[in-house]
């Protein structure tokens, strides 16, 4: 079992709480991504996993064992770094084998388990090259190899893909998904790539200021972000946001935004200070001529006036202000929206469009 426990888990840097009071649980075999914009703590906390920041406060257990102040090679996890670490002036074959050489384990043996993990991860021709006469992709692989050699409970890895060119990335994606499934193992793995988080993580947790603001699957934080930071963290563009109020009338619960009234669900709220979120892909464009009672009886109506189009290929987003309603609003530019969705979109710059929403899809 290579769960990992995380209590209270605090790292101050001076005046800094760069992590501050993280209670989280790993359970084993998880692929969990710490992710989060540069300086929320993510770096900090996997280090203190790894044993290299001592917390301020709080425990790391690792399968029910205390490693809080163990040294990083007593804990039985591997770490990659962003920037690989590997030894410049040893083969590809001695670094891999590093770990199993400093733990003075029989040369029979490292031999063998650095060809089987050479084998596993492709690098058996390069076994005897030096890192500079790597490509950025194959020293990744090499530093993995060096972290799975030693067949650790858990590996740590911190933004192990940042040097390697797009389409490698994503090919190295794969590779990673592909590895962790064949192991089994814990993975804990940060970055501040959505796409990666959201394509590789069994779980995600994301982080703000030192604080963890939400755990669940890709799927739960995507669909139901626990706060306004993890809405408009998540998404590209991000989730739309825009200040609300929220009345019953009616016998409908009718939000306020940007000074229109969306009657969304039957009932009555009171709220004030309310923050109306919706995805870019969940706005549908009204062709022009559509009139009130086509849109369908529930879907909220939204209009304003396309500022901007961005053609990503077999999608595309529209940027519009949205209407100021009220005689005092006249001819003032509200809000900004985005919209997404399979192009093209129907829209024109410059025109007039009116938008709608299904319930279902407002988030408050
Ligand atoms: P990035 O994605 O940019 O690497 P991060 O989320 O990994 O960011 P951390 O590196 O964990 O963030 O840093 C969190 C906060 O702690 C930042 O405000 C950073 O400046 C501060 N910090 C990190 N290490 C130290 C240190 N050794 N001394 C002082 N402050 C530090």
């Amino acid at each position: 079992m290579a769960s990992i426990r995380i209590e209270g888990l605090t790292k101050a840097f001076g005046a800094t709480r760069a992590v501050d009071e993280i209670w989280l649980d790993i359970t084993d075999g998880d692929f969990l991504v710490l992710l989060g914009p540069s300086g929320c703590g993510k770096t900090t906390l996997l280090r203190m996993i790894a044993g290299l920041v001592e917390p301020t406060a709080g425990r790391v257990i690792l399968a029910d064992r205390d490693i809080t102040y163990l040294p990083p090679r007593e804990r039985d996890v591997a770490m990659v770094f962003q920037s690989y670490a590997l030894y410049p002036h040893l083969s590809v074959e001695r670094n891999i084998g590093f770990p199993l050489r400093a733990a003075r384990r029989p040369k029979a043996e490292v031999a063998a388990r650095v060809r089987e993990v050479a084998t596993q991860l492709e690098l058996d021709g390069l076994l005897g090259r030096r890192p500079r006469e790597l490509s950025g992709g194959q020293r990744q692989r090499v530093a993995l190899g060096r972290a799975l050699v030693r067949d650790p409970a858990a590996f740590l890895m911190d933004e192990p893909l940042s040097n390697l060119d797009a389409k490698l990335r994503t090919a190295t994606r794969t590779e990673l998904t592909a590895l962790h499934r064949r192991l089994g193992s814990t993975f804990v793995y940060v970055t501040h790539d959505q796409v990666e988080a959201m394509t590789m993580a069994t779980r995600v947790a994301l982080l703000d200021g030192g604080r963890l603001e939400q755990v669940g699957t890709p799927t739960e934080v995507y669909d139901r972000p626990a706060s306004v930071f993890v809405a408009g963290f998540l998404g590209s563009p991000p989730m739309n946001l825009l200040p609300a109020t929220v009345a019953g009338r009616d016998g409908r619960v009718v939000v306020t935004a940007a000074g229109v009234d969306l009657p969304l669900w039957p009932g009555t709220a009171d709220r004030q200070g309310v923050t109306l979120g919706i995805r870019p892909e969940h706005l549908r464009v009204l062709p022009a001529h559509t009139a009130a009672d086509d849109a369908g009886a529930d879907a909220a109506r939204l209009s304003g006036t396309v500022t901007g189009l961005e053609n990503l290929g077999s999608e595309e987003v529209g940027w519009l202000a949205l209407d100021t309603a009220g005689p005092s609003a006249a001819g003032a530019r509200g809000a900004a929206v985005a919209v997404r969705g399979p192009r093209p979109l129907g829209l024109t710059l410059g025109a007039r469009v009116s938008l709608t929403v299904a319930p279902e899809h407002v988030h408050l």
